[in-house]
């Protein structure tokens, strides 16, 4: 049985006057039972690790430079989120791939070091809306699956998948539950046959517009464990309603 996941990512929102929302929101779950994880920006994840210390909410960063220490103006390693309080970090967010070109091996070599820094790496696949509509979209989040992580250290315990579509990021739309049923059930043969028994503990979220309102419908299909979510993650009383549906 697999521990249910719901992994908030605020992107680049969030002052400090934001961190009351993860007060409340670990206020509002202390009972054991499911795993809560907030990725803020950089700037507010010691101020919230603190904030949330002993509660029910991890935290972790949205992104991880592939060294540990270096001349890397502006990155931050995977071990500087450890000390900073972090157990999680995001890894290969399609904003990232497209803003920033990541390619599915600077992913692997991110989930490396997230890995050896001790940190669970999230890592994101999905398909544009031009991949799906060309029929590409189980070949396309395999290819980023199998590219984007590596073959030692991948357990239940370090690495979790979650499964974006581009054009459901942020758009209010979401697909069907048999097309997300499709990609998870996909995702987890693949992980089988790569990693063997140790597979079936990874838990796969689903990311794309979750919502209050269609959460529980998206959890009760096959091969979901849980959800990335982003701007529902930014309000605890909207979070907190998604949690509840898990
Ligand atoms: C995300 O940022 O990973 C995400 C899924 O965003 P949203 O929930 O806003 O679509």
């Amino acid at each position: 049985m697999r521990r249910k996941l719901a992994a908030g990512n605020w992107k680049m929102n969030g002052l400090s006057g934001a961190l009351g929302e993860a007060v409340a929101l670990a206020a509002a779950h202390p009972a054991p039972g499911i795993d809560i994880l907030l990725c803020p920006p950089a700037t507010l994840l010691d101020r919230m690790a603190d904030s949330v210390h002993g509660s029910k909410v991890a935290v972790g960063g949205q992104d991880c430079h592939p060294l540990v220490s270096g001349a890397h103006t502006g990155d931050i390693s995977a071990e500087m989120l450890a000390d900073a309080g972090a157990s999680y970090v995001i890894l290969g967010h399609s904003e990232r791939r497209a803003d920033h070109g990541e390619t599915d091996a600077l992913i692997r070599a991110k989930t490396e070091a997230a890995l050896a820094a001790g940190l669970a790496a999230v890592v994101c696949v999905g398909e544009t809306e031009a991949q799906r509509d060309a029929g590409e979209t189980l070949a396309v989040v395999g290819a980023q699956l199998s590219g984007s992580l590596p073959d030692a250290g991948v357990t239940a315990e370090t690495v979790v998948v979650a499964y974006e579509p581009v054009w459901a990021i942020g758009t209010g739309r979401v697909p069907t539950l048999e097309q997300i049923a499709e990609v998870h059930d996909s995702l987890r043969a693949a992980l089988k046959d790569r990693f063997g028994a140790a597979a079936e503990g990874i838990r796969l979220l689903y990311g794309g517009s979750v919502k209050p309102g269609n959460a529980a419908e998206i959890f009760a299909t096959s091969n979901v464990d849980g959800a990335l979510v982003g701007g529902a993650s930014l309000k605890a009383s909207d979070f907190s309603a998604i949690i509840a549906a898990l």
